[in-house]
């Protein structure tokens, strides 16, 4: 009787030892394509790391498919073609909460946040291989479609219109921060407790590192792709950079770049080069550091003590001021 109950300790004890060794924690990573840019996803999981990343994967082109203004059928698609023709268009609870988000930030910053200002995006289009500087007639044209009051939301419905005709709105600097959230939401549920993830130059890092340590985050140089501002130590935030070097275009010295000022029609002018967000919520971090971005530093302090958010502001001799409780070490 004893040797039974032994040797069923001992099989216990094996079948444990076996269990926890295959299931001992690793580094799990995904590289993907979408959303017009490049991610990857890290995380530290047992053995269904794997099929976690592939969750990750689904949801990005899940909600790619809802928001993405080129994808035919998106939520925002479909908005935009019913632009003032009084429809109400049924969307997804997820477009109404960025859609909710992003008109909340246009009040709270004054109209430099503003996701109308999609028609100015694409008459700059900077992107393009032959890009331009329209006239000031085409400008002040566009520009006269531009309002962020006109987006009308009714939540209770899940429906969405634009007032008018020509109107039309894109997530270029929401929707990463969004899908970021939703992203830290599903590991969570999972119960990874460390994981970075970089979408297109946004990062969130989610708990530490594996080894208890704090996660560190390089800030780029606008200068120079090569170099960094310097590193943070952070856990559980979000990093997000508005910058004019990745997307623009030099005409005469002038550098034309992709964050539009929706009051000039122009690409934002002041002496920034970049602005980098950090804040526990990856929407709002990536709403205001475009809005942060146009606004400047002292504009930019109310609202990002509003949201509890810090920032790092660069300008054109690479000087760096802080607001909020950053430590960026050189
Ligand atoms: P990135 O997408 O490079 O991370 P941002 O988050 O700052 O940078 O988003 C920039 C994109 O947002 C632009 O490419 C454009 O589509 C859109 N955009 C430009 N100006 C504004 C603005 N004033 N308000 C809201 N969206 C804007
Ligand atoms: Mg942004």
């Amino acid at each position: 009787m004893k040797k039974t109950l032994a040797a069923a300790v001992i099989l216990t004890i094996a079948v444990a030892a076996v269990c926890a060794f295959s299931n001992r924690e690793r580094t799990y990573s995904a590289d993907i394509f979408a959303l017009d840019t490049y991610i990857s996803l890290q995380i530290r999981a047992g053995k269904n790391g794997g099929d976690i990343l592939d969750e990750c994967e689904n949801r990005i082109k899940e909600l790619e498919r809802l928001f993405s203004h080129t994808i035919d059928e998106s939520d925002i698609s479909k908005i935009n073609r019913h632009a003032g023709d009084g429809t109400f268009v049924p969307v997804s609870r997820e477009t109404i909460e960025v859609l909710t988000l992003s008109k909340e930030i246009y009040t709270e910053s004054d109209g430099a946040f503003d996701i109308t200002v999609a028609p100015l995006v694409n008459l700059w289009n900077v992107t393009a291989e032959n890009p331009r500087v329209p006239s000031d007639g085409e400008i002040q044209n566009i520009k006269a479609l531009i309002c962020g009051d006109d987006i009308i939301i009714d939540s209770a419905a899940n429906s969405v219109r634009l007032r008018k005709s020509g109107q039309q709105i894109s997530l270029g600097a929401s929707a990463k921060g969004y899908i970021t959230d939703e992203l830290i939401r599903l590991l969570k549920e999972r119960r990874i407790t460390s994981a970075i993830l970089n979408l297109g130059g946004n990062t969130a890092a989610v708990g530490t590192k594996p080894d208890g340590s704090l996660w560190r985050v390089g800030v780029q140089s606008p200068d120079d792709s090569a170099e960094l501002l310097g590193v943070l130590s952070v856990s559980d935030k979000c990093v997000i950079t508005s910058g004019d070097y990745e997307r623009y275009f030099m005409q005469n010295g002038t550098r034309y770049h992709h964050i539009i000022d929706p009051k000039t029609g122009y690409p934002s002018q002041n002496s920034l080069r970049s602005v980098t967000v950090i804040g526990t919520n990856g929407a709002v971090a990536d709403c205001l550091s475009t809005a942060c971005f146009i606004l400047g530093k002292d504009k930019s302090v109310p609202l990002l003590e509003k949201y509890g958010c810090c920032a790092i502001f660069c300008d054109s001799d690479m000087n760096t001021e802080y607001v909020g409780d950053v430590v960026l070490e050189k």
